[in-house]
């Protein structure tokens, strides 16, 4: 395709309002132009990219037995009311009047409209299971729409739900989802990892979140490696589950003791006040949880951190103490502790991260002091340990014993065992073998493709610009024509002619611009491949190919009449091997 016929306005500037790298070089490179926060015109070469990406996405989730549909991007509220969420969703939902003065919604996730869709068509287990999906444009009322199209609040996703006549099969279904996930971002030519993720509100026991690694990630995961480098476990900081401290005791050493320590609230305060390291002051967060007040206890260099705290309880609801509620309880906010505790209503919970440690400083329940020379089991003992804190490079996992490595993410995909939530809600039931009528058990399954451009974009770039993997590239290969003598476009345009007959998509740059500028612009869009043609290099009978991965000095000089194969061979190999990897990925998990 010719440069000169295509939309594709580049800017040298850096837009003022686009603080990460994929926002400032999709505006840039011409993909994208901001119509309000959060929406975005899909110009020809973002679109050209979303399409491969969505078909990817597409083949890999017939391929795994899926169907897709469409469904309306718009939906009444009284689904929404059904299912509860109307109430629930908050102001992420954009809710709005027909003429008629009806609620109705545009759809963030479509739980409601699928489910009413297979409570009305499906009537006996002969017709399950069956998973859905569709490629649709999405709208959430994000509270900070930033970072262009990585949070959007108009984007595209591939939304994907299974139904089932028990759990066994929607737990089959789950496993067929992820291995179809990584073959999808593997396709996409994405390093990435598959973690364990909170089930959050929906309090299925099941969910995975696909995270591309880039170290501009919102997401913090940890994973382990086997022995052969392969994943064998991750998941996000939140709720990796940390092993206890594999250490002896420490023994305790003189008498604990009050010391003052006026107005020294925070760990820091104190650890430099007392001139001990951040590990030695026990941090004592207080919490509400389900109507009881909680103190949670910590090392002063950990965060206690609510998920785990919930589910170290059992508990459905975690929110933070104020100061006025804890006095009331009997506690001192700045300088709380477990040692010598009055305060009968108060449940101490301890990380085991604290365990076996000596010579610590904790709170000593009275306002301005500390205790100093503590040591748990002598002065405090515990009646609840729990695995309550952020997991870190360093740590033990929980589940294999391995240390943790620790990378950022950005959250691409997510698949969530759902149960019964949505059917049990919506009465979607089916009879079954045994004529009894019985609730679908349900799986969602969800990528958002814009999303998954602009990530791909974080993680492969340089200074000059994009490097999009092969197989999401808008083009494969930049032909730039340097100068425009007829020689030159000739052999351009023969070129151009023999990939595209072959598949290959060209970016023909025929623009009458200097070499120096098309080169720029070309590293800013970022396809795998460029050929330059023309010039002094023509005259010794070669063109110039180099990938974008290259740097100048590897640019190689091929022989005119070797040039057509010798570019395909480059383009196939690289396409080639992000087909291999997602056979790779999908036996590797
Ligand atoms: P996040 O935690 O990033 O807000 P989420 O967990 O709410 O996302 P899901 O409901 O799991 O998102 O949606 C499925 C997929 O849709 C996500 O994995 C992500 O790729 C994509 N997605 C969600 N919100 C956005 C958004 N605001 N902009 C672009 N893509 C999004
Ligand atoms: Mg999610």
């Amino acid at each position: 395709m010719r440069y000169t016929k295509l939309l594709i306005p580049t800017v040298k500037e850096t837009p003022a309002d686009a603080v990460v790298v994929s926002h400032r070089l999709m505006l840039r490179a011409g993909f994208i132009r901001k119509l309000a926060a959060g929406i975005y015109t899909y110009l020809p070469l973002a679109q050209r990219t979303f399409t491969k990406v969505a078909n990817i996405v597409r083949e890999e989730m017939n391929r795994a037995g899926a169907q897709e549909l469409l469904m309306p991007a718009v939906a009444p509220a009284e689904l929404w009311q059904e299912s509860g969420r109307w109430d629930q969703y908050g102001p992420e939902l954009l809710r709005f009047k027909d003429r008629k003065g009806g609620d109705f919604i545009i759809g963030p996730t479509h739980e409601e409209v699928i489910t009413a869709l297979v409570r009305d068509e499906v009537k006996s287990y002969k017709q399950l299971p069956l998973n859905l999906y569709q490629i649709q444009t999405k709208f959430r009322d994000e509270v900070r729409p930033r970072f262009g199209l990585m949070r959007g609040r108009e984007f595209t996703m591939k939304d994907a739900y299974s139904f089932h006549v028990d759990n066994a099969d929607a737990h089959r279904e789950y496993d067929n989802m992820y291995a179809a996930y990584c073959r999808i971002f593997a396709r996409c030519g994405l390093r990435f990892r598959a973690v364990e993720a909170d089930t959050g509100s929906i309090g299925g026991n099941r969910s995975h979140e696909f995270q591309v690694l880039a170290d501009s990630g919102e997401d913090a995961i940890v994973f382990t490696v086997d022995d052969k480098g392969r994943p064998s476990y991750g998941a996000n900081v939140e709720l990796a589950p940390i092993a206890r401290p594999e250490r002896a005791p420490e023994t305790p050493g003189q008498p604990a003791c009050v010391v003052e320590t006026p107005h020294k609230k925070t760990i820091d305060d104190v650890a430099k006040f007392l001139g001990l390291a951040h590990d030695r002051v026990l941090k004592a967060v207080l919490f509400l949880v389900d109507n009881n007040a909680v103190m949670a206890v910590c090392r002063g260099d950990r965060d206690v951190n609510e998920i785990k705290l919930k589910k170290a309880l059992g508990a459905k609801q975690v929110r933070l103490l104020t100061d006025d509620e804890a006095r009331r309880k009997g506690l001192v906010p700045g300088y709380a502790g477990p040692a010598a505790l009055d305060a009968p209503e108060v449940t101490v919970v301890v990380d085991i991260g604290v365990q076996g440690l000596a010579g610590l400083v904790c709170g000593a329940n009275k306002e301005g002091e500390h205790r100093v020379q503590v040591a748990e089991g002598r002065d405090f003992a515990v009646a609840i340990w729990g695995d309550l804190t952020t997991a870190q490079k360093g740590d033990r996992c929980g589940k294999n014993g391995d240390v943790y490595d620790a990378a950022r993410g950005i959250e691409v995909g997510h698949v969530f065992f759902l149960g019964t939530k949505y059917s049990s809600a919506m009465k979607a039931t089916f009879q079954g073998e045994d004529k009894v009528e019985r609730l679908c058990v349900m799986g969602c399954y969800g990528i958002g493709v814009t999303r998954t451009a602009a990530a791909a974009i974080e993680q492969n770039h340089d200074d000059d610009g994009i490097r999009w993997p092969a197989p999401i590239a808008p083009f494969h290969v930049s032909l730039v024509a340097l100068g425009n003598e007829a020689e030159t476009m000739d052999l351009a345009s023969k070129m151009e002619g023999a990939w595209e007959a072959q598949g290959i998509e060209v970016l023909f740059d025929d623009r009458d611009e200097r070499p120096g500028v098309k080169f720029k612009d070309h590293d800013l869009i970022g396809c795998p491949v460029r050929v330059a043609v023309g010039g002094k290099s023509l005259k010794e009978g070669v063109v110039e190919v180099k990938l974008r991965t290259d740097t100048k000095e590897q640019t190689k000089k091929v022989p005119v009449a070797e040039a057509v194969a010798f570019v395909t061979g480059l383009v196939s190999g690289l396409l080639a091997d992000a087909k291999r990897a997602a056979d790779e990925a999908e036996s590797r998990h």
